[in-house]
């Protein structure tokens, strides 16, 4: 059950960008394809096993809820990029409220420093975060996936969090919302 909304999450993001009709990595080099060493791309649940057919290769990591993470070298078939790839700088923030659970898109705080559309989040199409929230949605549909967003979701909390405590960041709130 877990694949058809991971394949949806991944249809879904497959041509959106952050920027309407522009190639923002023009913009900054691509500065989210590092491809170094530290840079590993986590995988949401069940991806793992749909990209065993690309050129990645994966590691085993305790940092991603037992999921694996992949290496790209900075490189890869747009077709087959994963999911974090897809919904970067942006992330579909979980929130468990009193009727269920809540999807609020903000800019995803690992992303601040790297991505300079932290910087003018205006220009970012309404329909890259639509589906990005969309995205969120069907994760939730899901049991593994949702447990992996909640999870991840307050992670980012306290990443920013701690960020913003530490003087870090450039922003004066801990996490900011694109669309709730
Ligand atoms: S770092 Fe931001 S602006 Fe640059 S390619 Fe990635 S998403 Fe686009
Ligand atoms: S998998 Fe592709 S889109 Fe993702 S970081 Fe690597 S080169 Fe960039």
């Amino acid at each position: 059950m877990g694949e058809y909304y991971l394949r949806k999450c991944l249809d879904l993001l497959e041509k959106a960008t952050p920027i309407k009709h522009r190639d923002c990595g023009k913009q900054c080099l691509k500065r989210c394809c590092g491809g170094g060493l530290n840079d590993a791309v986590f995988l949401f649940p069940g991806e793992r096993e749909q990209l065993s057919e690309g050129s990645f290769e994966f590691l085993k990591t305790e940092a991603n809820y037992g999921f694996d993470a992949l290496l790209c070298g900075g490189k890869c078939n747009r077709k087959h990029r994963p999911l974090g790839c897809r919904i970067f700088p942006l992330f579909p923030l979980a929130t468990e409220v009193n009727d269920g659970i809540k999807i609020c898109v903000v800019f995803d705080p690992r992303a601040i420093r790297i991505c300079p559309l932290s910087k003018n989040t205006g220009i970012i199409s309404h329909s890259f975060i639509r589906s990005v929230k969309r995205a969120g949605e069907y994760m939730l549909l899901d049991e593994e996936m949702r447990n992996y967003l909640l999870a991840l979701s307050e992670e980012l909390r306290e990443y920013a969090f701690l960020d913003y405590k530490l003087g870090c960041s450039n922003k004066k709130m801990p996490i900011f919302t694109v669309c709730s």
